[in-house]
């Protein structure tokens, strides 16, 4: 990623044959700790274990999709001063009458303030932005005119009172809010700010996250395959999806599935934020992420949520670094992401808005619930219209990488075609 201080990928070592005193050949952990909960239990346990990082005051310049920490209320109205819409003629709306031949007394350009006033009969050459003349009314625009040497002919059909005169105040008065607490930062929200002469704002800090993926079986992409491997996804996936969170990618890193090398690389990405970690959480012997986690004194507070796909996920922490652990199936990763780690993230940073934009729409087809856990299915929204698209298993991600939405559906549930649904869009 573009922000990444990313590691290099180096290929997992051939998994070593078990040794006597190999970690891997230990008895398989039992699923101690946890018992599977639900999903709002756990978005609930997750939010309310997550705390905001400190805000900070930063120049608008690096204030971009940060959140607001804080109220800001205009303190000059805008426009500032009454001011030309247009390049023209500022003149009085009542001697400005088709064929009128007013008396051109100075010239005001924008920037400067010339004090100029004029009286019936007469007219100011003007430019857009230029403060208004006192005694004028109206600008006639420049391309209904006719310049006579010290004269201006008004060729407009009707000149009102207020035509092209952009009034102070109009777009915004003093005391009215610019930004609320957990606004995000965008292009014109700064612009706003900006136009207030304002300088710096404080905002909640951007959270630094670390990217881990675990596996002996994965292979980089651009490296040769060996039998058996498949291409790390995840890696690439993960870092986008936090990138479009706005959090910065300060490590991102693959580990094999050995204890040591991963009870290490977790200790350092424990050093930022929060960690997330793609696969090795599910009950395999090979699943070596909670013992690890253990291993270096972190505390797991949830193992295993009843959703689906993505029911190995993990919450926990260690110090005051929140640590996701995502099960390794792509579309599994992408969906807990989605709808546990961003909207802790987002909550890090200071955000209010934690849900994921929504949409309506309507069902091509019938679709069944799972019967116990609530399943998001990946489809396609084209005119308001819901099509689920591709294989809906855990591991199918030519799917999810065509889909713009999820649709939630309860267990055991029953849509006929046709339905009205809301839908989460994940562009
Ligand atoms: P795990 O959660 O580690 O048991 O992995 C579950 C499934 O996801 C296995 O089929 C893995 O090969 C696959 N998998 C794990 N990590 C990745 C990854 N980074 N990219 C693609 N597939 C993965
Ligand atoms: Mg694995």
């Amino acid at each position: 990623m573009r922000n990444a201080d990313c590691e290099l990928w180096r290929r997992s070592p051939r998994r070593a044959p078990k040794s006597s005193n190999s970690r891997l050949t230990q008895a398989p952990l039992h699923h101690d700790c946890c018992v599977v909960i639900s999903e709002e239990e756990a978005r609930a346990k997750i939010l309310s274990a997550v705390a905001s990082l400190p805000a900070t005051e930063v120049s608008l310049a690096d204030a971009l999709d940060r959140f607001a920490a804080t109220e800001l209320f205009a303190t000059i109205p805008l426009p500032p001063f009454d001011n030309s819409a247009m390049d023209g003629y500022a003149v009085r709306a009542e001697s400005a009458g088709k064929n009128a031949r007013l008396k051109i007394i100075g010239e005001q350009p924008a920037g400067v303030s010339k004090n100029l006033s004029l009286l019936r009969g007469e007219a100011v050459r003007i430019f857009t932005g230029a403060p208004m003349p006192s005694g004028a009314d109206a600008v006639v625009m420049q391309e209904e005119t006719k310049h006579e040497d010290d004269l201006v002919l008004i060729e407009a059909e009707k000149i009102s009172v207020g035509d092209f005169v952009r009034k102070a105040g109009a777009d915004l008065a003093v005391g009215q809010q610019l930004l609320k607490r957990g606004d995000q930062l965008r292009p014109a929200s700064l612009g706003l700010l900006a136009s207030q002469g304002i300088e710096s704002v404080c905002v909640g800090a951007q959270a630094a996250v670390a990217i881990v993926t675990t596996g002996d079986e994965l292979a980089a992409p651009g490296q040769q395959p060996r039998a058996g491997e498949i291409f790390d996804s995840n890696g690439l996936m993960l870092a986008s999806l936090a990138a479009k969170t706005d959090v910065k990618v300060a490590m991102q890193r693959h580990c094999p599935d050995t204890f040591d090398t991963l009870c290490r690389t977790l200790l350092d990405a424990a050093q930022q934020d929060a960690v997330i970690i793609s696969g090795g959480v599910s009950v395999g012997e090979h699943d070596l992420v909670r013992k690890a986690l253990r291993e270096i004194g972190a505390e797991i507070d949830l193992w295993r949520v009843a959703v689906k796909p993505g029911k190995p996920f993990l919450f926990g922490k260690r110090d005051r670094c929140f640590i996701f652990g995502l099960p390794g199936n792509p579309v599994s990763a992408f969906v807990t992401f989605l709808i546990f780690v961003r909207p802790a993230l987002l909550q890090m940073m200071g955000a209010i808005d934690l849900g994921l934009p929504r949409a309506n729409a309507r069902l091509t087809h019938e679709i069944t619930g799972d019967e116990t856990r609530p399943h998001y299915f990946r489809g396609e929204l084209a005119d308001g219209v819901f099509t689920v698209i591709g294989r809906q298993e855990s591991h199918a991600i030519f799917g999810l990488a065509r889909a713009d939405a999820l649709l939630r559906v309860r267990p055991k549930a029953r849509l006929s075609a046709g339905s009205e649904v809301e839908v989460l869009l994940i562009h």
